[in-house]
């Protein structure tokens, strides 16, 4: 069905409940099977039967985790990621056995705490706790429930075979959201705390070595999306005891739940950034704000360094600025995400742009001179640059890696004596 087809059995009161701005958007987003139809509340049961089919993901969407942070698993709708893009990262969760002793389960929950890492200006690492049920006792699953609940802020996720220990430890996690609950083979449920009638399905996959994950997963996504095999089609959860390789198998090919033994950052660093690479949309660059961005602490003598909004170009020259010990501003035009010599190519980098960045900012009304230094890549655009904003151009080095040497020895800034020693 088309957006506009699907509107047409909306409501049409624009509410917002279902998280869209208006009754169209959502339906044009149902209809590039992007949400589901349960965010909408206010469809009646017609409506929802004849819609209910034609909008249902190819892989359904599961949501579980504390209140005002709900992770969300699976809503996926293609094959390869080039395809549109993929929805949902895998959600990493770290074990915690029920076996340990109360100060070792603490330990653990601290180690898998510090699992944060800054990539790029943006924090990564593990989202929930999978609390093991080893012992096989009820009241040692619920203890360690309780501790996950209480002591961490991250999602529950419970392992246990037991209908009485799954009970105590829902329960024991009443209050901190909504926990996942795995049990071994392919069976699972997701649980609402107390409460059995907000289940769904993950498919767990335990067993096997890489090429058997790979296969099986790979095998269940072609079924889901290809076949529209409505069996097929739910996340997938993997438990990897050993093999950092599995593990980034998993992330590679569908896992939408990583479940892993080891608390280890030099493992887990290569598996954030993978996943970070995997579920990138690839329509979209990976941008930061254009606006003027204060390097140390700029004065109105500071200069004033220009370059593209592209992340991997900021987080470049961000550094380098920072290891001169000069102050700077930073001021980040608005290239649509693209790098300088590519956004110079697609005229996106030229003096106009430049202009509106300097009016958009108000970094005139920061500083005293006006001169800019632009990046060496593009010294093409110093005059043009010059015509249309009035400011002197410095040409800059063309690799961001020189700017230390080149600042340090810029003769203007009264900071860059102090800064040259
Ligand atoms: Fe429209 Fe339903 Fe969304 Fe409200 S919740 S805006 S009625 S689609």
């Amino acid at each position: 069905m088309t957006g506009l087809e699907i509107y047409k059995l909306l409501p049409k009161t624009n509410c917002k409940k279902c998280g869209f701005p208006t009754c169209l958007a959502f339906a044009i987003a149902l209809a590039g099977k992007k949400v589901e139809l349960d965010k909408c509340p206010d469809v009646d049961d017609s409506v929802r039967q004849v819609l209910g089919e034609a909008t249902v993901l190819p892989v359904r969407a599961i949501r579980f985790g504390r209140p005002g942070r709900e992770l969300e698993i699976g809503g996926e709708t293609e094959m390869f990621r080039h395809g549109k893009r993929f929805n949902n990262a895998t959600v990493l969760a770290v074990t915690l056995s029920d076996k340990l002793s109360a100060d070792a389960q603490m330990d653990r929950l601290d180690r898998i705490a510090a699992l944060r890492f800054d990539r790029l200006g943006e924090m990564l690492g593990v989202e929930a706790v999978a609390v093991v049920n080893d012992s096989g006792s009820a009241e040692a699953f619920a203890a360690a429930c309780e501790l996950v609940s209480k002591e961490s802020d991250l999602a529950g996720v419970l392992l246990t075979n037991d209908p009485e220990c799954a009970r105590a430890g829902l329960d024991a996690c009443k209050g901190a959201g909504k926990a996942l609950r795995l049990c071994s083979g392919q069976a699972l449920v997701v649980g609402a705390f107390s409460s059995d009638e907000d289940q769904d399905a993950v498919i767990f996959l335990e067993d096997g070595g890489l090429a058997d994950v790979v296969s099986s997963a790979t095998s269940l996504r072609r079924r889901a999306i290809e076949g529209k095999d409505r069996s097929a089609g739910f996340p997938i959860a993997v438990r990897v005891m050993d093999s950092p390789l599995k593990a980034a198998g998993a992330i590679c090919k569908y896992a939408s739940l990583l479940i892993l033994d080891s608390d280890d950052p030099a493992e887990l660093l290569p598996l954030v950034t993978l996943r970070l690479n995997i579920y990138t949309d690839p329509q979209k660059p990976v941008i930061v704000d254009p606006g003027v961005y204060e390097v140390g602490n700029p004065t109105p003598d500071s200069p004033v360094i220009v370059t593209t909004n592209f992340s991997l170009t900021y987080h470049s020259v961000r550094p380098e600025i920072e290891s001169s010990k000069v102050p700077a501003w930073l001021l980040i035009v608005d290239t649509e995400g693209q790098s300088v010599l590519t956004a110079w190519a697609a005229d996106k980098l030229n003096g106009k742009a430049i202009a509106k960045a300097i009016t958009d900012s108000g970094i005139e009304e920061r500083v005293k001179d006006r001169t800019m230094i632009i990046p060496g890549l593009v010294a093409i655009i110093k005059g043009e640059t010059e015509d249309e904003t009035g400011w002197r151009v410095e040409v800059g080095p063309r690799e961001a890696s020189a700017l230390p040497k080149y600042l340090r020895n810029l003769p203007a800034c009264p900071e860059l004596v102090e800064g040259s020693g």
